[in-house]
């Protein structure tokens, strides 16, 4: 085993030896920096905030989500946080980086896949063998059993969806344990054990209609962004997991078994899903985990078919139906497009609404020469827009603002996991504990048979 200590001497002499031989004056340490400030719109569009120029490690130091998160998002105290890296990975440079992440991957072959979420920097997702929405990376995980570890390029409850469904002997790993997801932490178990017992207590009395039909009070229902903990309560609890291509699906699975619905954690979801299937807003209180019965009255509860978690994306809420205004103004023939995470004005508003799934398959389908205006994610967009470089897409939101927490995933976080995975060493290894594990995949199960 090569440890990464002669790592570092090996590669320094290496690199001294290609310099010299070409040339080049050898300049050890410090190196420049390289902060990568996300690709702006040839709009010349700003981006939300002037941290987005800092590297990660700049950013780790302060708590919170880093720059381009809500105000209003709350980091949990027991939230993970990345502890500093060698000074190797901080101060080398774009090409250095990319040097040994190649190195790297190359060593180690098939024993090792790095998969990459849709939002991912483009830097980190053309190291990728996968590219995906968090299901379709966990489902790659799954379909791999000849490797070893998996690197997830993604946030904290993606890699806990691969560990629980790749094998036992597998391994997953997340670069920066500090990249979180915003919404996923705006349920703890804690609180969602918390609204489950006021709930079925809110619940049991004089609601005889649920009885006489052999219908469940409420079922659980949890979005794929959540944590294993808040599959594994839905598992247990005779709910079920959904994703934003399958959620009506699932709550017409729910409500085959259930009088209600309580979805977690995406409060746009669920009301966007709900609102499609006919269901109105009166019929769907809003549960705030931290006032008694979520700030609803046990009638309000009664009449409700959909109760939605108070949590929401801080990248997709910042969509606008003035955005849409605007770019239709600009654009009369834009064909404007959303993601459900979005709040439901901007949903009604748009010509479209669907996962990520859905606005790639909308952009791979366009005429040549069509205006697409995007709701969702700002790498996705731009990628996209180099895909279809004959089409006009651009960003709903003229301000540029990134995923915060998958920000955090850097070329010097997958160089130092690499290096240390040929080294012998497995590090922030993501594991969901056994009993969590079965429960959950109960949940995701019954998701998989709702819709194959
Ligand atoms: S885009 Fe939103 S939901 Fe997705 S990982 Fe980032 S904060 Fe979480």
């Amino acid at each position: 085993m090569t440890s990464v200590a002669e790592l570092i001497r090996r590669t320094a002499e290496a690199e001294a030896e290609a310099e010299a031989s070409a040339g080049v004056a050898v300049a050890r340490l410090p190196l420049p920096g390289h902060s990568r400030p996300i690709v702006l719109q040839s709009t010349g569009a700003s981006s939300c905030d002037s941290g987005l120029g800092d590297d990660p490690w700049a950013i780790d130091r302060d708590p919170g989500y880093g720059p381009g998160a809500s105000a209003a998002d709350q980091i949990p105290g027991a939230a993970p946080r990345q502890g500093p890296l060698p000074e190797r990975y901080t101060r080398a440079s774009d090409e250095q980086l990319d040097r040994w992440i190649l190195d790297a991957k190359s060593t180690l072959g098939d024993r090792v896949r790095i998969l990459g979420h849709f939002y991912q920097r483009d830097e980190i997702v053309k190291y990728a063998d996968f590219v995906g929405d968090s299901f379709m990376l966990a489902q790659a995980a799954k379909q791999h059993p000849e490797a070893e570890t998996f690197v997830f390029c993604g946030v904290h409850f993606m890699a806990e969806t691969a560990d629980i469904l790749s094998g036992a002997e597998q391994a997953v790993v997340l670069p920066n344990l500090a990249a979180g997801c915003s919404m996923a932490d705006m349920a703890t178990i804690d609180q969602v054990e918390q609204c489950w017992r006021e709930l079925t207590e809110a619940l049991a009395v004089g609601d005889g209609g649920v009885v006489s039909v052999g219908l469940q009070p409420v079922i659980p229902v949890t979005y794929m962004n959540s944590s294993a903990a808040i599959k594994a309560f839905c598992g247990r609890n005779g709910g079920i997991v959904c994703t934003s291509s399958n959620a009506r699906t699932v709550l017409e699975w729910a409500f085959e078994r259930g009088q209600r619905v309580v979805f977690f954690p995406d409060q746009h979801l669920g009301r966007n899903t709900a609102k499609e299937m006919g269901i109105g807003e009166d019929q769907m209180p809003l549960w705030r985990p931290h006032l008694p019965l979520g700030g609803n009255t046990v009638e309000q509860l009664r009449d409700a078919r959909v109760i939605l978690w108070n949590g929401f994306c801080s990248v997709h809420k910042r969509f606008t139906v003035e955005q849409i205004q605007r770019a239709r103004a600009e654009h009369p023939r834009v064909r404007v497009i959303v993601h459900p995470e979005c709040p439901a004005a901007v949903v009604e508003a748009a010509d479209g609404a669907g996962s990520t799934e859905y606005i790639r398959k909308e952009v791979e389908a366009a005429e040549p020469g069509q205006v697409l205006a995007i709701g969702t994610e700002i790498n996705l967009v731009n990628r996209l827009q180099q895909q279809r470089p004959d089409l006009t897409i651009f960003c709903l939101d003229p301000v540029v603002c990134p995923c915060s927490t998958m920000y955090r995933i850097h070329p010097a976080y997958l160089a130092w996991t690499l290096e240390s995975l040929v080294a012998g060493s497995v590090p922030n290894r993501i594991t969901v504990d056994g009993s969590v594990a079965a429960e959950s995949r109960v949940a995701l199960e019954r998701m998989l048979a709702a819709k194959p």
